[in-house]
């Protein structure tokens, strides 16, 4: 069986990763960073979601020889003019802290009115492998609400209100709802029949 790594540390993001990547490449054996041996992991210092799914997909597959595939994604808010975008990992400092960002991003949103609260998760997925490399992009279009709602997803959820499923956080969503609708379900279903074709597995579309 083709064996494919998925190039990320973040334990959350990770698990939605293979969880789409399974359910739409059954032929295909998904391996994470704590299955193959350590190497140095790069700095995400590009000022693209590409550019970094690129950096992070390029330096798995020369330390693995596997095929990899890495993720980069952020929420871009309209009223902050696109930011935190590729900082939204960081945006309150290191050491990363999904709470305190959510703080930050609070307060920095406190005097916007709730119609110009306008954002978007945006996530660019790369695949490197012995003869070339690909990128997909996907998008959630939606809102940032006034309070923290919801105790699933990771970093964001709790504040955003997706426009497909108006009502609920993406934390309050089910792990199958927020697949169908999110920037990383999308780019990895889109993803999912080029790795096929690419990597000799099969995809169930
Ligand atoms: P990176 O791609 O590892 O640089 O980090 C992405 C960051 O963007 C995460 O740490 C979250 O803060 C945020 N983010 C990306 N995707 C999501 C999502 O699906 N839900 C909530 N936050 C997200």
């Amino acid at each position: 069986m083709t064996r494919l790594h998925l190039a990320s540390r973040n334990a959350k993001k990770l698990e939605e990763m293979q969880r789409i990547l399974a359910e739409h490449l059954p032929g295909i054996e998904v391996v994470g960073l704590d299955d193959v041996p350590a190497y140095d992991e790069p700095v995400e210092d590009e000022p693209t979601f590409e550019g970094n799914a690129l950096l992070k997909a390029r330096a798995g597959h020369t330390a693995t020889g596997l095929p990899t595939v890495a993720d980069d994604s952020g929420l871009c808010v309209d009223a902050l003019n696109g930011m935190p975008g590729v900082l939204s990992a960081r945006w309150s400092g290191p050491p990363k802290d999904d709470a305190r960002n959510n703080e930050l991003l609070l307060a920095q949103l406190a005097d916007v009115p709730d119609e110009r609260r306008t954002a978007h998760f945006r996530c660019a997925v790369a695949l490197v492998h012995d003869s070339g490399e690909l990128v997909v992009e996907g998008r959630m279009d939606g809102r940032v609400i006034r309070e923290v709602r919801g105790s699933g997803g990771f970093g964001y959820d709790v504040l955003f209100v997706a426009d497909d499923h108006p009502g609920l956080t993406t934390a309050e969503l089910s792990r199958e709802d927020k697949d169908a609708i999110s920037h990383r379900g999308r780019a990895l279903r889109e993803l999912a029949p080029q790795a096929a074709s690419l990597l000799g597995g099969r995809s169930s579309g």
